[in-house]
């Protein structure tokens, strides 16, 4: 189970003896608690509550149908927003600069950087699968100004952004809210993708994501077109339900898409969320942006979303070797998702 720390000081970023795996420990003095907060604490992420967390880096005010990005200073905090951005309590990598560097024998750096909570409602109720389009398209707004914002950082050569919905899927505060992580290094995840990307662009001379794009569009694991976006069940998930969600045009980076595209992914979330929801009687989901580390130009991916319900646990197999079983075809779960989400979009755009 994963240990709730607080950095006080810097922890180390460990490589593998000889894989490119990384495992962030805590620096030697750190404190660790295995209790997760209990669940009848005042909730941080509420209104009223504001000054339980770091001040807002970002508050998100709608006023009159405008966007005001507002920021609390010392002497005052901003009460009335919509999206609420501050530094994590409990980071998984800071910014202070005590840790240093090893190569040989073992590998270990700095876990230098940002991690950010983007609490997406006022509303602790409010989840994510049932939020209002608009209010997404707020969350989105946000998280395309921490991708600029944090781009432009020293040492941030990844933004990691993702969704922890329930405590199955390792949420610590019931409040609907996103994390921002990031990292001095790029992901192994996303560097795999990369890597596989880079490869087949070479061989074929064309984006792989592209050609996917086209494949599963009315295809048998297609959940849901939208003007710009595909969601679909991959050929081979590694969770049962897993959904992709990818822009339909070839685009690296998040930190560019239009305000139409924006809304029309706010749409797609919902929507797909939202039938995901419907069929999974709310179960605990991770949601993860793979984006483009925008800094390497050799590293580029279309950039894309995954959505992994979790509704079991893993074995030795998925644990100790890598391979996933799955107990459901794509085919059969995006026929299933499919009606829902194509139902939940009808019920939003009020055509039933
Ligand atoms: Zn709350
Ligand atoms: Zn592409
Ligand atoms: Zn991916």
């Amino acid at each position: 189970m994963r240990q709730f720390f607080r950095l006080k000081d810097l922890g180390d970023l460990r490589k593998d003896y000889v894989l490119d795996k990384f495992v962030v420990v805590p620096a030697a003095d750190q404190v660790t608690d295995n209790k997760p907060p209990s669940g009848n604490d005042k909730c941080p992420y509420c209104p009223g509550n504001e000054s339980m967390t770091e001040p807002a880096l970002l508050a998100l005010v709608v006023k009159d149908g405008m966007l005001q990005r507002l920021s609390d200073s010392e002497d005052s905090i901003i009460d009335d927003w919509s999206v609420r951005v501050f530094q994590s309590k409990t980071p998984v990598v800071a910014t202070s600069s005590s840790a240093s560097y090893s190569d040989k024998p073992l590998y270990s750096e700095p876990a230098y950087g940002y991690h950010q909570i983007v609490v997406a409602s006022p509303d602790h109720k409010q989840s994510l699968s049932q939020m209002s389009v608009e209010q997404w398209g707020n969350v989105l707004v946000v998280i395309q100004d921490r991708v600029r914002w944090l781009y432009t950082q020293k040492s941030v050569t990844y933004v990691s952004i993702y969704i922890n919905s329930g405590a199955g899927a390792g949420a610590q505060v019931a409040h609907p809210h996103l994390h921002i992580v990031t990292f001095s290094t790029i992901p192994p995840v996303i560097e795999m993708e990369a890597e596989g990307s880079h490869r087949f662009m070479n061989e074929n001379g064309n984006c792989p994501a592209c050609n996917v794009i086209a494949v599963e569009s009315s295809g048998p694991r297609q959940i849901l077109a939208t003007d710009s976006f595909l969601a679909f069940c991959p050929w081979a998930p590694t969770y049962p339900y897993e959904f992709w969600i990818y822009p339909k045009r070839h685009i690296t980076s998040f930190s560019k898409i239009t305000q139409k595209e924006i809304n029309d992914l706010a749409l797609m979330l919902r929507a797909t969320l939202g039938g995901m929801s419907k069929v999974l009687k709310d179960a605990p989901f991770n949601l993860v942006f793979h984006l483009s580390p925008e800094k390497k130009n050799s590293r580029q991916i279309h950039w894309h979303i995954e959505v992994y319900p979790q509704l079991g646990t893993w074995s030795g197999l998925e644990r100790g070797f890598g391979v996933y079983v799955n107990n459901i075809r794509p085919e059969k779960s995006a026929e299933i998702l499919g009606s829902a989400c194509r139902k939940e979009f009808g019920g939003l755009m009020g055509i039933d």
